[in-house]
């Protein structure tokens, strides 16, 4: 049977998403107890007691269908928006695929950057899409003008993770009110904020009040990062209340589990994690950046839980012996930036002995130099 002749010729040209190797994927294949992952900028923090109770009471209800109106609600609150301004999602990415469903169709385009989040161009074009990218800066970032050159006739939808999942650069409030003011107003954009709890200050409040001007605008944002529940799956969207409606026709039947809806509703509620894991990313991103520095390395300090040092022609042999090490950074060849290595900022520990192993090859390839 050869699928080839089936499937719509969009999808012709797809390969799956390279997601970051798991630990349980490396301890196989090195035959190792321990291995560390700073690959797919999960929170350096264990659920807390509060989150573990929150999922012990929720298995009461296990056998039946999930209930999101209290998350809702809470969420709604929590940004100061209605409960009709609200979708939840399985993660994030779960609504950034239903807004290209959306408006996806044959003759329609997303535009996004060269270095934006990957997924991007893979969900666009399995929802019938065509991929147009414009040039990032040269931090990795979107550049305004760059994306409002690149618009036409076909342009459907914008995608913008900011901050970026790549070297986590930001956009301000001016700028993103620079570009979405200018766009045509049949323009979706998808504003993905993974990462906009790890900004100092003001950026996440002030973005949502962009919802008021602008209903063509959609922010997504996770339950994955800084608020540590990667492994259970809950994202929301925000957006006016008849977007939210349209994605909703989308949406299959109970897309988030029950008890993921629960853990997601006591992580919101725990603002005392939420915070600790914001302190540890903070102490360690800055203690991790000078240490690279001191390795020699140039290393982009953006407002994400990571890092993006840029190895150069060590890069692909540096993540090779770390792997080998036991340690599962991100490697960007599938940019074509084999030089660049993405670091998540982990717990103290896990840093410093990733640190030590990085200071150790350093090291060798001086001495093999002398
Ligand atoms: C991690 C990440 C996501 C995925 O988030 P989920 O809520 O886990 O689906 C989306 N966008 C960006 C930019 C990310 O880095």
């Amino acid at each position: 049977m050869n699928w080839k002749h089936c499937v719509a010729p969009s999808l012709l040209t797809l390969s799956p998403y390279q997601a970051g190797l798991t630990k349980a994927q490396l301890k196989r294949k090195l035959g190792v107890e321990q291995v560390y992952k700073f690959a797919s900028n999960e929170s350096p923090l264990a659920i807390s007691e509060q989150i573990k109770d929150a999922l012990l009471s929720a298995q009461e209800e296990a056998h039946i269908y999930p209930d999101y109106q209290d998350l809702i609600a809470a969420l709604a609150q929590h940004h100061g928006v209605s409960v009709e301004q609200v979708i939840l999602g399985n993660g994030s990415i779960d609504v950034i695929e239903l807004a290209f469903r959306l408006v996806g169709q044959p003759g329609k385009s997303l535009l996004c950057s060269e270095f934006g989040y990957s997924a991007y161009p893979l969900l666009a074009k399995a929802s019938g899409l065509s991929v147009t990218k414009v040039s990032s800066s040269s931090s990795f970032g979107h550049q305004v003008e760059a994306l409002l050159a690149a618009v036409d006739d076909t342009t459907a939808i914008v995608a913008l993770d900011s901050p970026t999942n790549m070297s986590g650069d930001s956009l301000s409030v001016s700028q993103l009110e620079a570009l979405i003011s200018r766009l045509p107003e049949q323009v979706l954009v998808v504003l993905d904020q993974a990462y906009i709890e790890f900004v100092d200050g003001d950026l996440g409040r002030q973005t949502i009040e962009l919802l008021h001007r602008h209903p063509n605008v959609l922010i997504t944002r996770t339950f994955s990062k800084a608020y540590g529940l990667a492994g259970l799956r809950v994202g929301y969207g925000l957006a006016d209340p008849q977007l939210i409606a349209w994605l909703q026709r989308l949406q299959r039947p109970f897309p988030v589990a029950g008890m993921a809806v629960a853990a997601a509703l006591a992580a919101l509620q725990d603002t005392e994690h939420h915070r600790r894991i914001l302190d540890v990313v903070a102490r360690e991103k800055l203690l991790m950046c000078q240490r690279l520095k001191q390795c020699g390395f140039e290393v982009q300090l953006g407002e994400g839980n990571f890092l993006l040092v840029d190895a150069q022609e060590q890069g692909e042999a540096l993540y090779q012996s770390l792997l080998q090490a036991g340690f599962i950074v991100r490697a960007l060849s599938g940019y074509q930036r084999p030089e660049l290595l993405r670091i998540s900022i982990s717990g103290s520990e896990e840093n410093l002995r990733l640190i030590q192993q990085i200071e150790q090859v350093c090291l060798t390839d001086t001495e093999v130099a002398l």
